[in-house]
Order: structure tokens, then sequence, then C-alpha cells
């Protein structure tokens, strides 16, 4: 494909990403197609000679569109969102066209220098913490996960536990151990186990049934339990926003704990870590100047398209050295002078893509009080939604909803609550999922999609309302 050539066709595409944004509120949000559709409507092997892009516009609208999930649709309240943007996907196809892989800063200046800039804007963007820029001791980098961030995350405490050898089996005859609470991400288990621990290494601590946070006083007795039992605690992950409910743990109690048992603090705020731009909303951060590590994903929640995980370390030293090795090959003259960030060090893949523009593009548009407006509009959306809930007394919230995450379900029990999420999923005008919370099934609506407005709030609640009278009304009396 010459310069040409793909100036004219990426015209094209990009008028064909621009009019799917346009119209994709007018799709059913879930296909219809049962699996194996898509693969269907595809040729059982590759051209033999290259067919040119005639065909390939079209075969998106007629294979791709209708196997999609609409996460950018504004009736996507599932899961947490993933929401994108102009400016990001428009970063992005800077940062593609550049094909530039920024493993050491000699094979991408540019990248890792705009990607250190970048990590400590968000750090002041959030008011984080001093210690996490790279001014300080510490810094940040993008992960492609908040999975991949608990990883290195669990590495790192892992090797800083162990005096800076690598055991995975412990030290000493101890046995390495790694806490969560009930309501972690399951990221930390898997982080687990892919660090050797292993299942039976992870503690899952307690929480409080009202606010589903987890326990100090829990943790605080789990690690003593393992102290005496001869184990070797390594690693506590606390949560800002856990996926069930967007439970916020009370980090001052538990840093000071970790403190106390010299234990890695690594806090996951994947989604409601972009809350943080916003002031009112930034006591979640009391006591994060506790955490050895802290990361959220711009990914889900701050307009910044996947894959895009913000990490920091107050010590960056202590990250690196748990996963620096050095091949002869990649030896250079910098990396040797000590005065570069080498970020292959500070993750787990060596090549790199130049992610930090897409983020660049994002803060530069919107700036501080676009960003603001965009978490404060899907948080005001939530409420208006959490009002109508509250308002009948069919249903009942049932968890603490400070960001843009309803729980909720019917008081007539587990099976009613069912049956409504596929209610109104069927509609295929909105979907949602589900969780259960102290037990019970209950439905999850998760504001974040770029278009959502009002209407489609109360759109939803005027489905669910029509759809609960119609199973209260089916059920046995
Ligand atoms: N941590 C929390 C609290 C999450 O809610 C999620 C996903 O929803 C993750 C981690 C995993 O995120 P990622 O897909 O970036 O690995």
């Amino acid at each position: 494909m010459t310069p040409d050539e793909f100036r004219r066709h990426g015209h094209e595409l990009v008028d064909w990403v621009a009019d799917y944004w346009s119209s994709v509120g007018s799709f059913p949000v879930r296909p219809t197609d049962p699996p194996g559709a898509v693969a269907a409507r595809l040729p059982d092997r590759p051209p033999a000679e290259g067919d040119g892009f005639a065909g390939l516009r079209a075969d998106l609208d007629a294979i791709v569109l209708p196997g999609m999930t609409h996460w950018q649709h504004p009736g996507f309240f599932a899961y947490f969102p993933a929401n994108t943007s102009g400016p990001s996907v428009l970063g992005d196809l800077v940062g593609a066209g550049l094909g530039v892989q920024g493993m050491l800063w000699a094979t991408g200046p540019a990248a890792t220098e705009v990607e250190t800039v970048m990590l400590d804007w968000l750090a002041s963007l959030l008011d984080l913490p001093e210690r996490f820029r790279s001014t300080s001791a510490g810094g940040g980098v993008i992960q492609d996960s908040a999975s991949s961030a608990a990883l290195v995350a669990t590495l790192a405490g892992l090797h800083r536990a162990g005096g800076g050898t690598w055991r995975t089996d412990g030290i000493g005859g101890s046995r390495y151990t790694v806490y969560t609470s009930t309501q972690g991400h399951s990221s930390i288990e898997k982080a687990a186990r892919i660090a050797g621990i292993g299942e039976t290494g992870v503690r899952q601590i307690e929480v409080d049934p009202a606010t589903l946070a987890m326990r100090p006083a829990a943790l605080r007795a789990a690690l003593a339990a393992d102290v005496a039992a001869g184990c070797r605690p390594a690693v506590v992950v606390a949560t800002i926003g856990t996926t069930s409910t967007t439970a916020v743990d009370p980090l001052p109690e538990i840093g000071r704990i970790c403190a106390e048992f010299g234990v890695w603090l690594h806090v996951d705020a994947a989604y409601a870590g972009a809350a943080a731009v916003c002031p009112e909303l930034r006591w979640t951060h009391s006591g994060l100047e506790l955490a050895d590590s802290y990361c959220f994903d711009p990914h889900k929640w701050l307009l910044t398209g996947f894959d895009c995980d913000a990490f920091w370390v107050a010590d960056r030293e202590a990250l690196v050295s748990a996963l620096t090795v050095m091949p002869e090959y990649l030896r250079n003259v910098a990396t040797e002078s000590g005065a570069v960030i080498d970020y292959r060090d500070w993750s787990v893949p060596l090549g790199r893509r130049f992610r930090a523009l897409k983020l660049w593009f994002v803060l530069r548009w919107y700036g501080a009080a676009g960003l603001q407006a965009h978490i404060r509009g899907h948080v005001a959306l939530a409420q208006r939604f959490a009002t109508h809930v509250a308002a009948d007394d069919r249903f009942e919230i049932v968890a603490p909803h400070p960001f843009s995450l309803v729980c909720f379900r019917l008081r007539a029990g587990d099976a009613a609550s069912e049956s409504l999420l596929e209610r109104i999923n069927a509609t295929g005008r909105y979907y949602l999922t589900h969780t259960k919370v102290n037990g019970a099934y209950a439905l999850r609506l998760a504001v974040g999609a770029p278009q959502t407005t009002e209407s489609h709030i109360d759109e939803a609640w005027s489905l669910l309302s029509t759809a609960a009278s119609d199973i209260l009304a089916d059920s046995p009396k």
C-alpha cells in the first residue's frame, strides 16, 4: 500500500468509524446470532492474491457489525465501561503509523519520555501522592491491563519479601502469602498463580456486609495467623471500586497494617480510579500515600480506548530490580549511563507500543474540565437511576453507589431478579449484567458509554419497571 493509497483508504475508514459512532445507538446492543455465525461468514482461507480494499469496507458492515456487542452503545450498562473517543483513536492511529517499538529509551526516546510525562500529568490530574511521580523515587508506566498491573505488583512484592532474591516457594522454609478481600478481582489470584504462589497462598479477607469493603481487623488477624504458622506475607491488594459493587476498602487502616507487617500494598482502582479527576470524588484516595503501587484503567472510564492501564510505584527501584534481566543484545550506552528509563523493566513484555500518544491526545483534547464533566455526567446519570429504583418499593438497592454503578434487585427474590435481567436484555436496547451481593442475585447497571443521556436512563427504568410488573403478575401469589 503506497502512502497515497493509505491516505485514500484511511479517509474512507475514518468516515466509516465516524458513521458508526453516529449510528451506534440504532443497533441492538448485543448480537442475536448464535455462536459460529461470524466465523461462518468468513472464507475458509486467506486470498491467494491480495484483493485490495474494495470489498473490505462492505465486509465490515456484513460480517463484523452483525456480530458486535456494542460497548460504545448508549444502552451498554454491562460489566464496567470500556469507553473510547475520537482523540484516543487518533492517538492510536499515529502510534500505529509511527510503528515504533519502545522497549528501551534508546529504541524510542519520544515513546519513553512522553509516557513518563503523561503518567506524571495523570498523577497531578488525580492528585496522587508525590511519591508516585517520576520527580521523586517513584514513577508511572502504561500496562496493558489492571491484571498485568496486579502481576507486576505481585512480582515486586515477592522480590522485596525475599530480600531481593527470586524464590517463589518462599524464603527460609516459609511460604509466601497474598491477601485481598473476598471482593478482590480474580486477576489477583491469577497473578499469584503466575508468580508461582498457587491458589493455596491467596487469602480472601472478609468484608463488612453493609459496605462490602475489606475489614481491617480480619486482615490483621489473617496476617498474624500466617506469620505464626511460618508463612511470609508478601502482598496485600486493596481495591478502590470493587468489580461487583464498587466498594472502597479502607486504605488508611490497611496501609498501617501493611507497614506493620512489612507487606507490599497494591491498590487496584481499575474502574473507579478515573473518578478522582473530580476533587469531590477524591476521598477514595485517603491513605493512598501508604501504598507501594497503584493502578487504574483509563481504558475503562477515561475516554481512552483499550488497552491502557496506568500503573505507578512509589519505589521504582523495587519494581525494576524485580523485573530486570539484561541479555547482551540489549546493552547500550544510554541504559548503562543510568540516566534513562527503559520501560521493558517495568512490565512483562519486552516490546511496547507508543500507547502514551492516545493518553496525550485525550488529556489535551478534553483537559481537566472536559474529563470532570464526563465523570460527573455519568455519576449524575447513575444517581438518577438510583432515585428511580429507591422510589419503587418492589425494588431494593443492595450496595452503596458512589460512582456510576447501581446494584439492585427485586425484593421478590433471585428468580424474579434473574427474569428481570433476561427481559431487559431481550429488548436489545439495553445490556445489563448481574452479580451476587451477600449471596443474593442482583442486577448491575453501570453507566459509562459516552453517548448515554438521561433519556436512556429513564427509558431503561421504564422498561425495567414494566417488566417487573409482568414478572410479579406471573409469579405465584
Ligand atoms: N480490577 C478490578 C477492580 C476490575 O473491576 C477489573 C475489571 O473489571 C480488573 C481489575 C481487570 O481489568 P483489566 O481488564 O484491565 O485487566
